[in-house]
């Protein structure tokens, strides 16, 4: 177990340390030893700070900015809903943009105008946490309406990042991110291992068979737990930021859909940092022929133009509950909030119009090209994966044994701060292995960058990666 001090160099913030002349901010930024580089505006794929310095943002901040920065048709679109109604309490009153947005989520998506989702209710929120924990509840409420009271267990997965609320952080298999609450994670919650085949499966296991053990794995879960006492089964479609968009290996969902089928298990994907075309499909479960009973989806829904984030419900759900109290016993003050449904609504209508999702498939192979050939040959390259643009870089001290750098070198971090050094975001990500060793860096830019954009941001990391390199070897000499 890692302590929280690890947990924090492995924080996703690039850091200037606090000058003795500033004055203490009265703001509590995560650290209290040092303070964000302050962003003064940002227009497109770039933000500039207050030093006056540019930064090409390939990271969306945290795969958020899915069409980049300042879009004015957005701000517009906020301000009429503003002027119309800013807020009313979903208690008593609807408003036309939380409407129309649920059916624009929810109607086929031009990407993939066959692809049927089953998916019938959509629910939003402030933030990826809230619609996990409001998932949590609703899943146990299905039980408990359909005379199932008894279940009471969450299943997860370890290296999965599911949100920082007391429900959320208790269903995510990150220890670094739970040292000091440890004590009062939610119960009745189990973990199975990733779904991780460049780390887990064994040299002479055949992708088949590593799937196999891993449905292996959860199958002597439920049988311990008692498969009847299980509510969810809860897994990143495409994992994020713990292990650096990393896609399960073929066959692992269907066989976890049909495991769940078996024994009445709802299936809970959390597409917050996976979906709404990140992977280069609307939904990433698109690619892998199964439908789950309850998503989540966040940062690209609303592009960071406002705090809003989706529970989308299957209708076994919805009938259980409406032949039921009909009433989610549930709620948020900001819920399905006028102005925020309105940003998500313009921002979702640009993706649909400007066929972005298309897009970012495209750039992604792009973005993939580029990755190649600059890291050809490359010593301390590991892998690079992911899909869309939705793209990670892997580094290790020896690639062909699979033996991470020491945690202390601190090679991704490296890699990461000086690569925004010299002009570009990228998202730092740590104990990719295990949760405690592993480096790797990830990229998500705005679906709507350029190729040139695109060549600036692998050139300057490759540019970054070879001065850790050197960095590392002249500090051995
Ligand atoms: C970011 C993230 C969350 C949490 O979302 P917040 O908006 O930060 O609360 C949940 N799940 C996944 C997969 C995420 O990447």
């Amino acid at each position: 177990m890692s302590s929280p001090k690890a947990d924090r160099e492995s924080e996703p913030t690039l850091l200037s340390v606090q000058g003795d002349d500033e004055p203490e901010p009265a703001l509590l930024h995560r650290s209290l030893a040092s303070r964000p580089h302050n962003v003064e505006s940002a227009s497109g794929s770039y933000l500039t700070l207050s030093s006056g310095r540019q930064k090409l943002d390939a990271c969306g901040g945290a795969a958020v900015a899915i069409i980049g920065h300042g879009n004015t048709e957005v701000t517009e679109a906020a301000v009429a809903q503003m002027l119309k109604v800013s807020y009313v309490h979903t208690m008593q009153y609807g408003t036309d943009s939380s409407l129309e947005l649920s059916n624009c989520i929810l109607a086929p998506h031009p990407s993939s105008p066959n692809f049927d989702h089953g998916l019938v209710k959509a629910y939003f929120a402030g933030s990826g946490s809230e619609v996990n924990d409001a998932a949590l509840k609703l899943e146990k409420q299905y039980f408990f309406e359909k005379g199932e009271p008894q279940r009471k267990v969450y299943v997860s997965r370890q290296q999965a990042y599911h949100g920082g609320t007391i429900g959320a952080i208790s269903i995510s298999g990150m220890p670094a991110r739970k040292v000091p609450y440890d004590g009062i994670m939610m119960p009745h919650v189990e973990f199975v291992g990733a779904a991780d085949a460049f780390h887990r499966k064994g040299k002479a296991e055949t992708e088949g068979e590593f799937v196999e053990r891993l449905v292996k794995e959860i199958e002597e879960l439920f049988e311990r737990a008692g498969p009847k006492n299980i509510i969810s089964f809860i897994g990143e479609t495409v994992s994020g930021a713990a292990l650096g968009c990393m896609s399960a290996p073929k066959g692992y969902w269907p066989a976890v859909r049909e495991l769940c089928n078996k024994h009445g298990i709802l299936l809970h994907l959390d597409e917050v940092m996976c979906g709404m075309g990140r992977t280069g499909t609307y939904f990433a479960f698109e690619q892998e022929g199964i439908k789950p009973d309850i998503v989540t989806i966040g940062k690209g829904l609303g592009g960071g133009y406002a705090p809003i984030a989706g529970m989308l419900i299957n209708d076994k759900i919805i009938d259980v509950i409406r032949k039921g109290t009909s009433v989610f016993n549930h709620g948020h003050t900001f819920q399905a909030h006028p102005v925020s449904c309105a940003i998500a609504l313009n921002v979702q209508g640009i993706v649909k119009r400007d066929k972005l999702v298309e897009r970012c498939a495209k750039k992604g192979e792009k973005l993939r090209q580029l990755l190649e050939a600059a890291f050809a040959g490359a010593e301390y390259v590991a892998d690079i994966r992911g899909g869309g643009l939705f793209q990670t870089v892997e580094f290790m001290q020896d690639p062909y044994t699979k033996k991470p750098f020491p945690k202390h070198v601190g090679f991704g971090a490296k890699v990461q701060l000086t690569t925004f050094d010299l002009g570009v975001a990228v998202y730092p990500g740590a104990g990719t292995v295990d949760g405690e060793e592993g480096d790797h860096v990830l990229i998500a830019p705005p679906y709507t960058i350029s190729d040139e954009e695109l060549q600036i941001a692998v050139v300057t990391l490759k540019k970054a990666y070879d001065k850790t390199v050197s960095g590392l070897f002249k500090a051995k000499l």
